[in-house]
């Protein structure tokens, strides 16, 4: 419990003490009684007064009608008409509730910030003479040597250049298995090193790092509020003040046909206890919030209420296929030169030319050359779709699939069978073809079997070649693919599937690495980006972040957000239903102050315990 808490938790017990005493010397001296209930004042200003002084905070501020205001008219009106008992009661249990609510809140955040502890406090930067220095990550350039030792966090990415050793990614991926790193892994930050110290490499500036970026996405996500969250709001800005003047008119209109005012303000002020919107505007931002905890836990980053709200809608979901179906690690299947050329120059242009690309085939066709001298490479361009066009010692060169070479005015027999192949051509003369595959990740089967349990339409989007794509898409039982696709070319098919959509509630999600999707990422309405293969501009881009590029935390996602989608339905419809219900009977008069207080601080503790069940991480079955 904080401070402020205990406080809180204090002055209700005291108040209680008092009351108890209060009541207890009001049994004993009857004769005394109606000076005794005066005493009553001291219990409800020790519990009340916080309530009073928002009250009239509020009112000040000119925003009048909130729950400050309908507990203080209730509980002074209760008092001015001698109703003592029943003023300190609504009171008391106002701030009971308000105590359980912040707890609760409390104890949610408490969630969120165990994943904070994700953030590194310092970095042992290795220097030139070999003496470790402790530095803040976020002074730490690319480039330099840092050492983990066992038990620290990895401040920041990089590589290992020395060292063996296990890590621990729970915090990231929510997966348990610690993962082997060695020589030349790529090491997440954020991650802790369990067993040998290892030196690394930084590649990223902490800012650029991958636990800088998830400590700035989970600080943002409460921003982004759901529909449900924002239509509560508006709701009780609506409602609030509705609410009293019913009360002020059950007040009047009765009381001046039938003259008998006490009973019509009674009546009218358990008529304001009872539809405070309390539960309501609790509740439901805390589910959400526990949702989002829950998910992160998990691997799951999603951005905002509104995108756990989306998940929920899922009826279509397009994947990418490269990096995100399959591994994105390709290998070289065969390198075949054309006549009168070899092997040797084939695979040196494609590797020179592939230099500074960041897309995965380029990433293996220039392994093994990393050392090449680069001065006699200008010119590269990278065309998104395509492939690369450089110069290498003044001849221009392109590496990439038949749509570069058709448009290069290259007329090259079209080589068939499994994986994709590049081809390669210098001073316009064809070199030959490297043929590479992919896997497809193991995870992909199982993701694509829950997603259709659940009811969720696959497509595959790719900008490789059809033939490839097919064997991909049939291999996972996805019906509906299509290949040789531009960067522009998926967003018009995402709009396409968009403006098909028979409704609103219907939601189409893209999953890819963002090496050439981050914009249909952007247009779609769900964007689900592949966080540890992913480049930074998908996940900038996304709504979804995959921390382990797990495909099954889809389907994962999307359970969670039904469950928190479920929860918040539940606390609506049971809130509102109580109310309904006490309202009539406090109109009708069946229902006094007491019962008002307990149907309304009831109808909270119930609303607020079923929202912490999203605190519970769901887990992969
Ligand atoms: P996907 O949609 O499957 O992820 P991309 O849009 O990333 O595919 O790439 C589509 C195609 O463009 C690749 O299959 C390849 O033929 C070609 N291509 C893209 N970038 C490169 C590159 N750097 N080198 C060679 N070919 C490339
Ligand atoms: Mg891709």
């Amino acid at each position: 419990m904080t401070k402020k808490q205990k406080k809180a938790l204090n002055r209700i017990i005291v108040s209680a003490v008092c009351f108890l005493i209060v009541a207890l010397l009001k049994h004993l001296f009857p004769e005394f009684e109606g000076w005794i209930s005066f005493l009553f004042l001291i219990p409800y200003f020790i519990v009340g007064l916080e309530v009073l002084e928002d009250a009239w905070k509020g009112i000040k501020n000119g925003s009048v009608f909130d729950e400050n205001f309908l507990m203080a008219v209730a509980t002074i009106g209760a008092v001015l008409l001698g109703e003592f008992q029943e003023g300190v009661a609504v009171m008391f249990f106002y701030q009971v509730g308000e105590l359980f609510q912040s707890y609760a809140v409390g104890k949610s955040r408490q969630s969120i910030s165990d994943l904070m502890d994700i953030c590194p406090e310092f970095a042992n930067v290795l220097d030139e003479d070999g003496n470790i220095h402790e530095e803040d990550p976020e002074d730490v350039p690319v480039g330099a040597l840092i050492i983990v030792r066992p038990g620290e966090r990895i401040p920041m990415d990089g590589i290992v250049i020395e060292g063996d050793s296990n890590v621990d990614t729970s915090a990231l991926t929510g997966e348990s298995k610690p993962l082997h790193v060695k020589l030349g892994s790529e090491d997440i930050s954020g991650c802790v090193n369990e067993s040998a110290a290892i030196k690394i490499k930084t590649t990223k500036l902490y800012e650029d790092s991958t636990v800088a970026r998830i400590l700035e996405l989970v600080e943002n996500s409460s921003m982004k509020k759901a529909k449900v969250e924002s239509f509560i709001t508006r709701f009780s800005r609506y409602y609030t003040p509705a609410v009293c003047y019913g009360a002020l008119f059950l007040a009047i209109i009765p009381s001046l046909i039938t003259s008998d005012w006490k009973t019509w303000i009674l009546r009218a002020l358990t008529f304001l206890v009872i539809s405070c919107p309390c539960a309501l505007v609790i509740s439901i931002p805390l589910s959400f919030f526990g949702g989002i905890g829950g998910a992160s836990r998990s691997g799951i980053l999603v951005k905002g209420g509104n995108d756990l709200e989306a998940l929920s809608q899922m009826s279509k979901i397009v994947f990418d296929k490269t990096g995100t179906l399959t591994e994105g690690r390709f290998q070289i299947v065969e390198a075949v030169p054309s006549e009168g050329n070899s092997e040797e120059h084939l695979l040196w242009v494609a590797a020179l030319a592939e230099s500074y690309s960041t897309h995965p085939i380029g990433e293996i066709l220039r392994k093994g050359y990393e050392n090449e001298s680069r001065d006699i490479l200008h010119n590269v361009q990278e065309i998104a779709g395509h492939g690369i066009r450089a110069e290498i010692n003044g001849s221009p060169v392109s590496v990439g699939n038949l749509k570069l070479m058709r448009s290069d005015g290259i007329l090259i027999e079209p080589v068939d069978g499994i994986g994709t192949v590049v081809y390669v051509t210098e001073n316009k003369n064809y070199l030959g073809y490297i043929r590479i595959a992919d896997a497809v990740r193991t995870d992909t089967y199982k993701a694509i079997e829950e997603l259709k349990e659940l009811q969720v339409e696959t497509v595959v989007l790719s900008g490789d070649d059809s033939n490839t794509v097919r064997q991909v898409a049939e291999g996972l039982g996805i019906p509906s693919y299509y290949g040789e696709l531009l960067p522009v070319d998926k967003v018009q098919h995402v709009e396409k599937l968009l403006s098909e959509k028979l409704s609103e509630n219907e939601k189409i999600a893209f999953a890819g690495d963002g090496i050439n999707d981050a914009p249909v990422l952007m247009r779609s309405d769900i964007g689900i980006a592949m966080g540890a293969m992913g480049s930074d501009a998908a996940i900038e881009a996304a709504d979804v972040v995959l921390m382990d590029d797990n495909l099954r935390k889809i389907p994962l996602a999307i359970r969670i957000s039904k469950k928190c989608m479920r929860i918040v339905k539940e606390n609506i419809a049971f809130s509102l239903l109580v109310k309904a219900l006490c309202l009539v009977f406090a109109a009708v008069g069946y229902a006094n102050m007491w019962w008002a207080v307990f149907s309304d601080v009831g109808v909270m503790i119930i609303a607020v315990i079923n929202a912490t069940r999203m605190l519970k991480p769901l887990k992969i079955e």
